[in-house]
């Protein structure tokens, strides 16, 4: 298993990390297999989404905000940061892609994201290469 971590600088934000997880398939020298990502975090996640236009990731941020508020009366967590753990399972933790010819088959409009929600922290990234 590979891993790196993300330094987080604000409270939500999705953060491109396909250029790090690129450079471990390259490395692994696999040309066939999966690529298995995994975010061994609760208030933090993982999604593939568009990697052209930001504004979908200020998108996505924004309306999980009006779907999620950070304040619900109905929230028990006692450590104040629910909205964090809920938006983090919206997101789930691992995504996979299929590795072929020794590429990322990633569509041409896809990026692999990094999703925080309960920052600024240091975030890993864990990385397995399956042949
Ligand atoms: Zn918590």
């Amino acid at each position: 298993m590979e891993q790196f971590t993300i330094k987080t600088n604000s409270h939500a934000a999705l953060i491109p990390i396909t250029h790090q997880i690129r450079s471990i398939v390259k490395k692994s020298q696999v040309s066939n297999g999966v690529c298995i990502i995994f975010c061994p975090h609760t208030t933090a996640g993982l999604t593939i989404n568009e990697n052209a236009d930001p504004d979908v990731a200020h998108d996505l941020l924004y309306m999980l905000d009006e779907l999620i508020p950070w304040q619900d009366q109905g929230y028990r967590h006692g450590e104040g940061n629910s909205a964090a753990h809920l938006k983090a399972s919206l997101m789930g933790s691992s995504v996979n892609v299929i590795i072929d010819r020794g590429e990322l088959q990633l569509g041409t409009w896809q990026g692999i994201y990094l999703a925080e929600f309960d920052g600024p922290r240091t975030r890993k990234v864990f990385v397995k290469i399956v042949a």
